[in-house]
């Protein structure tokens, strides 16, 4: 491991308008994009601080509710404006959004590995995911349609798939680029206008998608990002009459909170929250596989991942081995600035994250847990959010550090003793994210992967995933599904409609 507190301070970056200069040229700030144009907020001022130095990079004023409305406003005539356009320009348009994300990819990956703290190959690596997303979702505009249906009676019974009008989407702060891609493409190629609200943390790399999006001929007013806080600016625009559906990336104590305003207004939402999620290895497993599987699910994206495999479930008879080879391999992953070079993990995003993470190492080392790796900063680096790769063994399923979501780079290592209590441990969970499992044997992985109650599950392999793959949560971690064709569905509403053929239609007051 290396000693990040040079790289920190000496990879400290520009500030936020430096970095959205190549987006957006003299007019560069945070602020919130409403009708193709920055305009500031009239609420609070929102700090945030470099992940990698812990020093101030962006201050901004919460958007509120009056630039709420304008927003939803010009969002209801972008609806109209976006949806006016035959289905094949849309497509020919988010193509380009996809090609101008292409050309950017470096502008975009170094915003966000500064404001989010992640590796710039991570963060570079996320950006082109991007750029799939809408070349993806391009494709699918023209192929969307009804159907009709043979009913016993004289009518033309057919339906149509239109769009809500105006979605609202709510991101965190892990993922915020890749994130908004996953859920803003689908909305518009089903010809929804986007209202996008970024964490208050991470807005830099909505504000740059806003524009390419722009540039790439989505009308002005069917996208529109609101920068500033969730419970004032994202709680005002779930309520505003004009946004019909909701889809939330976060945390499952905001999605209740989510949930219950969408409930009161009557609007559908996608939820798609946290998880727990258990990875699987049998002492069939090849470990040297499993173990580096193991790494990366935990501590890529230094644990700030919805999927991280951070209940470790290990059949017994290899337990002290694989938990000691992944203690050695957290021991020589890379800790650093997510700008030098040979990063693999960088800091946390924020100082209150640092914090929950500290408190719940703590509190598992007293419930019993056996530290093998990591649990502090590293050392010497007392600046920034760093924290280092953390084995903890001797965990059992009912401690905390088991049942609830760290979102850090912290695995909790726990025994089994075959097929049934594996299974026992992994779905005894509130949430229901995803999961995998490790082992040469065919019909075990497939055993397990038809029972382990989540929505993506891998065998051999972890975190992969597909903008053509639906994704999305069992249980406590949401509902709905966002990506593949299924991504679609979520944004679009049917309609039946009835035409009578017949000379002489009989009359009817039944349902005839
Ligand atoms: P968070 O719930 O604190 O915030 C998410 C978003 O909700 C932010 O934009 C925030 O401003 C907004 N928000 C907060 N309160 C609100 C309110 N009352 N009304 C409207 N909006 C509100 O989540 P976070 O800490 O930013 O992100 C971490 C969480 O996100 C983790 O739990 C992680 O597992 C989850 N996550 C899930 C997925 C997934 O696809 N399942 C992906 C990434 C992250």
């Amino acid at each position: 491991m290396t000693d990040p507190s040079a790289t920190a301070l000496s990879a400290a970056p520009a500030d936020a308008r430096s970095l959205l200069s190549p987006f957006w040229g003299e007019e560069a700030r945070v602020a919130s994009l409403v009708a193709g144009r920055l305009v500031d907020g009239a609420g609070d001022t929102v700090t945030v601080a470099d992940p990698a130095s812990g020093r101030t990079l962006l201050t901004y004023a919460d958007a509120g509710e009056a630039l709420v409305a304008t927003a939803a406003a010009a969002a209801d005539e972008g609806r109209k404006a976006w949806w006016g356009l035959t289905a094949a320009e849309r497509g020919r348009i988010l193509h380009r959004v996809g090609a101008l994300v292409r050309e950017r990819v470096e502008d975009l990956a170094r915003m966000e590995a500064v404001n989010v703290g992640k590796p710039l190959a991570d963060a570079r690596a996320e950006a082109i995911k991007v750029a799939e997303m809408f070349e993806y979702y391009a494709g699918w505009c023209d192929k969307i349609h009804g159907e009709v249906i043979p009913v016993p009676t004289s009518h033309v019974n057919q339906t149509m798939k239109v769009p809500y009008g105006v979605v609202l989407i709510i991101t965190p702060w892990n993922a915020p680029l890749f994130v908004a891609g996953w859920n803003v493409a689908p909305a518009l190629a089903t010809g929804n206008a986007v209202l996008l609200k970024p964490s208050e943390n991470t807005p830099l790399t909505a504000l740059a998608l806003g524009r390419l999006m722009i540039e790439a001929g989505v009308p002005e007013v069917a996208v529109g990002v609101l920068t500033g806080l969730g419970h004032t600016t994202g709680a005002a625009a779930i309520r505003h009459r004009a946004v019909r559906k909701v889809a939330f990336i976060g945390s499952p104590a905001t999605g209740r909170r989510i949930a219950a305003l969408c409930a009161e207004g009557v609007k559908p939402c996608v939820l798609e929250l946290g998880g727990k999620s258990a990875n699987i290895v049998f002492a069939d497993a090849d470990l040297e596989k499993a173990v580096g599987g193991a790494a990366g699910a935990i501590f890529s994206g230094a644990g700030q991942s919805c999927v991280a495999g951070s209940r470790l479930l290990v059949e017994r008879r290899i337990y002290g081995e694989v938990a000691e080879r992944l203690a050695a391999l957290a021991e020589k992953i890379v800790v650093g600035a997510p700008l030098a070079a040979g990063t693999q993990v960088g800091p946390v995003q924020n100082a209150r994250q640092h914090a929950r993470i500290e408190t719940m190492v703590a509190q598992a080392r007293r419930d019993g847990a056996r530290l093998l790796a990591g649990g502090a900063r590293p050392a010497g680096c007392d600046d920034g959010f760093f924290y280092r790769p953390t084995v903890l063994a001797d965990v059992t399923n009912d401690l905390e550090i088991a049942r609830e979501e760290v979102f850090g780079p912290v695995v909790g290592v726990i025994p089994f003793d075959g097929e049934a209590e594996a299974l026992a441990i992994a779905n005894d969970s509130d949430f229901g994210l995803a999961g995998a499992v490790w082992t040469r044997d065919v019909g075990r992985a497939m055993r397990i992967v038809s029972q382990l109650e989540a929505g993506t599950l891998w065998v051999n392999s972890y975190k992969t995933i597909s903008v053509m793959t639906p994704f999305g949560g069992f249980k406590d971690s949401g509902f709905g599904r966002s990506s593949g064709r299924e991504g679609l569905d979520e944004y679009l509403q049917t309609k039946s409609i009835w035409i009578e053929t017949a000379e002489k239609p009989g009359f009817s007051f039944g349902y005839g």
